[in-house]
């Protein structure tokens, strides 16, 4: 977002120039940065007290995607642990980052490749990883099965084959836009929550902004995915016994373009957002696009409405119900969600035993041959 053309000094540190006006304040670069990180600190409440002397730090999971908000919010929390360092010889936290290779037709290797590096030479005391997609088959163990289960008896895995060509041969059997994007989402929470299990995180700090998350929400009750929103959207505790925390929940999209713009040392690892065609035709865009979208251009016209739409839904319950069925494919609880027992349930549908799956993966399932 370009800066306003503004004269005078920061209202904050009232010595340097003000080179942008948010939320009617006009303020200089650094006290811009100072400004956004204190939002994310409040959110890392809980991950600033030590642990008992003796005791391991904190480990958290940050999935890293190169993109304007994950790439801001590693500099936020750098910013929070240099300041640690400066008093104590110990953080009460340590972040490892794990970059999900993107999986779509733009996907240009060689410039992520180069991002990636300045991203792990600049943040050089934290542990890189990044991984494909398709290390589903190796970090989540009951993948196989749920696929197979999911897509039917038209779909053949063929375990002989690399795991790129079985992920490939999965979501090319998932026909409309809505349910290979869903599915996509799905798979991509799996992993990471799969890697975080497998390197011992008890959290994953998930970089979406107010307007993200308020796009989640309202695609989340569109696609019946209802019973997952609690924790998608949510600081609380997922399915899988790791934790979700959405620490720049306080900011919205534009907040955190204009934060990377005031941070030059951002500039060599960000790779910017693919520009929102107006030229796509709405039929071929899947409910995620189509909310992103519409969150996007109305968020800056009413920043307040969607900030209200992701703080009602950090209010709903999270998930608590240790005796739930839960869906094999997303681990949304199957059977009766408090407060929605007259909703269809796979379990009630079908009376399969094993795997089941909620309303959400249902609706975006093929069409299964029985
Ligand atoms: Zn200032
Ligand atoms: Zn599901």
């Amino acid at each position: 977002m370009p800066a306003k053309e503004l004269t005078g000094s920061c209202m904050d540190c009232k010595d340097a120039d003000a080179v942008l006006t948010t939320r009617n304040r006009s303020l200089c670069g650094p006290c811009y940065q100072v400004f956004l990180e204190h939002k994310v600190y409040r959110r890392m409440e809980r991950y600033r007290k030590y642990p008992d002397p003796g005791s391991p730090s904190y480990r958290l999971l940050l999935p890293l995607s190169l993109g304007v908000s994950s790439s801001s919010l590693l500099r936020m929390l750098d910013t929070g642990m240099n300041r640690q360092l400066a008093k104590n010889a110990r953080t009460s936290y340590t972040i490892e980052i794990i970059a999900i290779e993107p999986f779509t037709h733009a996907y240009d290797e060689a410039l992520y490749t180069k991002r990636f590096e300045a991203a792990r030479e600049t943040f050089s005391k934290y542990t890189f990883n990044r991984i494909p997609l398709h290390s589903i088959f190796d970090y989540v163990p009951n993948m196989t099965e749920a696929m197979r289960e999911y897509v039917g008896s038209q779909f053949k895995d063929d375990t002989s084959r690399s795991n790129e060509e079985r992920l490939a041969a999965f979501r090319g059997a998932n026909s409309t836009a809505t349910s290979k994007a869903d599915l996509d989402n799905v798979l991509f929470t799996q992993l990471v929550v799969g890697y975080a299990k497998q390197t011992g995180c008890e959290s994953i700090l998930w970089a979406d902004s107010d307007t993200s998350l308020a796009a989640k929400t309202l695609a989340g009750a569109a696609k019946g995915r209802g019973a997952a929103l609690t924790w998608q959207v949510s600081d609380a505790m997922s399915p899988w016994g790791v934790r979700f925390d959405f620490p720049c929940r306080d900011i919205s999209k534009p907040e955190l373009a204009l934060y990377e713009s005031v941070s030059p040392d951002l500039s060599d690892i960000v790779i910017p957002d693919e520009p929102l065609s107006e030229n796509i035709l709405t039929k071929n865009l899947s409910i995620d696009e189509l909310m992103l979208r519409y969150v996007t251009t109305q968020g800056e016209k009413y920043p307040g409405v969607m900030a209200n739409v992701s703080r009602t839904a950090n209010k709903l319950d999270s998930y608590s119900s240790l005796d739930s069925t839960i869906c094999s494919l997303c681990s949304a609880i199957v059977d009766n969600v408090k407060g929605n027992e007259t909703g269809i349930t796979v379990a009630s549908q079908f009376s399969v035993q094993k795997p089941q799956f909620c309303y959400g993966c249902t609706r975006s399932r093929p069409e299964i041959d029985s």
